[in-house]
């Protein structure tokens, strides 16, 4: 199998030279672009497996990147990982509205941006559930049935609460807005007036019990699942 390419978006060299490093460290075959001129350059050159964005560049908003890539057919399917300072959340949460497929806050640990990396990459490859079961640490939601085990344990959730819950898992370890959670929610639940999403998440995780860390709130940007911690995938 050939190595894939990771293209680096960063206009710290520093942090860009530190990242290509690591993934070349990894069996990447990293690709740097520290601008968004450059960044074109090489998409005319090549399509990479993955693109890893930072946001505040010298010349073009990566936030202006992420659109054009998703608008243009020849790179709407390279998935997107936005790498971006805590004080760029709202910013965050525009680029994952635009398409992107993960957030990864700076400074990062390499540990992180790299099982970032391998979920995204697998994510992409690979359809989300079989039998219209979809299950991660003791959570199993059955579809079918409309069903959602925590534990072995039936739990009663609400429309909404099973639909946030369902929009989660399709996606394990990624960042969900607030936004695009409502807005799958259209068709499970009629109405969230005068509640907001983190009120229905509240009450999810108190359903969950022991599994309720599962959960997490991404600050600033959203939720998302993941499985529990001594589960993370290592190496
Ligand atoms: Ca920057």
């Amino acid at each position: 199998m050939s190595k894939q390419q990771i293209l680096i978006v960063e206009d710290e060299q520093e942090i860009a030279a530190l990242i290509a490093l690591q993934l070349e460290r990894h069996g990447y075959t990293p690709i740097q672009a520290h601008d968004g001129k450059a960044t074109f350059e090489r998409l005319t050159e090549l399509v990479p497996d993955l693109i890893l964005l930072d946001l505040m560049l010298p010349d073009i908003s990566g936030l202006d990147i992420c659109k054009k890539l998703k608008e243009d057919d020849a790179t709407k399917n390279i998935p997107i990982i936005i790498v971006s300072a805590l004080s760029e959340e709202s910013d965050v949460v525009i680029g994952l509205e635009l398409g992107a497929s993960d957030y990864v806050p700076k400074p990062f640990s390499t540990k992180i941006l790299l099982a970032r990396i391998r979920a995204v990459l697998r994510r992409e490859a690979q359809p989300e559930s079989t039998n219209n079961k979809m299950s991660i640490g003791e959570i199993i939601m059955d579809e079918n049935r409309h069903e959602v085990l925590c534990k072995g344990v039936p739990l009663q959730l609400t429309p909404t609460e099973y639909g946030i819950l369902f929009f989660l898992m399709s996606r394990p370890g990624f960042v969900r807005t607030r936004d695009q959670i409502t807005q799958s929610l259209h068709g499970h639940s009629a109405s969230l007036v005068g509640r907001t999403i983190d009120v229905h998440v509240n009450s999810l995780r108190r359903k969950l019990g022991e599994c309720a860390d599962m959960i997490e709130t991404v600050r600033g940007v959203g939720y998302r699942i993941v499985k529990p911690h001594s589960e993370e995938p290592r190496g």
